[in-house]
Protein backbone atom coordinates (compact mmCIF):
# COMPACT_ATOMS: atom_id res chain seq x y z
CA UNK A 1 0.00 0.00 0.00
CA UNK A 2 2.85 2.93 1.34
CA UNK A 3 5.96 2.54 -0.22
CA UNK A 4 8.76 1.80 2.69
CA UNK A 5 9.83 5.07 4.25
CA UNK A 6 12.78 5.23 2.38
CA UNK A 7 14.48 8.81 3.61
CA UNK A 8 13.58 7.63 7.29
CA UNK A 9 16.20 4.09 6.85
CA UNK A 10 18.32 6.10 4.76
CA UNK A 11 18.96 8.65 7.95
CA UNK A 12 19.30 6.10 10.08
CA UNK A 13 21.54 4.38 8.43
CA UNK A 14 23.30 7.53 8.21
CA UNK A 15 23.30 8.04 12.00
CA UNK A 16 24.46 4.43 12.33
CA UNK A 17 27.33 5.61 10.74
CA UNK A 18 27.99 8.53 11.95
CA UNK A 19 27.41 7.13 15.69
CA UNK A 20 29.52 4.51 15.21
CA UNK A 21 32.39 6.88 13.67
CA UNK A 22 32.22 9.12 16.76
CA UNK A 23 32.12 6.43 19.18
CA UNK A 24 35.93 5.15 20.57
CA UNK A 25 35.62 2.49 22.51
CA UNK A 26 38.14 0.90 24.73
CA UNK A 27 40.00 -2.06 23.56
CA UNK A 28 39.50 -4.36 26.83
CA UNK A 29 36.71 -6.47 26.59
CA UNK A 30 35.66 -6.29 29.92
CA UNK A 31 35.81 -2.69 30.44
CA UNK A 32 33.06 -1.09 28.23
CA UNK A 33 34.31 2.41 28.41
CA UNK A 34 33.12 4.34 25.62
CA UNK A 35 33.68 8.22 24.69
CA UNK A 36 31.66 9.84 22.49
CA UNK A 37 32.51 12.70 20.92
CA UNK A 38 31.30 15.23 17.97
CA UNK A 39 32.72 18.05 15.47
CA UNK A 40 36.28 17.73 17.47
CA UNK A 41 39.11 18.66 15.50
CA UNK A 42 41.69 16.29 14.48
CA UNK A 43 43.45 16.80 17.45
CA UNK A 44 40.79 16.30 20.05
CA UNK A 45 39.96 13.43 18.26
CA UNK A 46 43.45 12.08 18.62
CA UNK A 47 43.36 12.80 22.35
CA UNK A 48 40.37 11.08 22.77
CA UNK A 49 41.12 7.82 20.78
CA UNK A 50 44.80 7.99 23.08
CA UNK A 51 42.58 8.11 26.24
CA UNK A 52 39.65 5.80 24.89
CA UNK A 53 42.85 3.13 24.22
CA UNK A 54 45.01 3.86 27.39
CA UNK A 55 43.93 1.46 29.81
CA UNK A 56 45.85 2.30 32.30
CA UNK A 57 44.10 6.19 32.68
CA UNK A 58 40.71 4.10 33.36
ZN1 LIG B 1 39.32 0.50 29.52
Amino acid sequence: MYPPPLPARLSDALALVFTAKNTVRCWDKGCGVRIRFRATTGTGTRRLTELATDHDRH
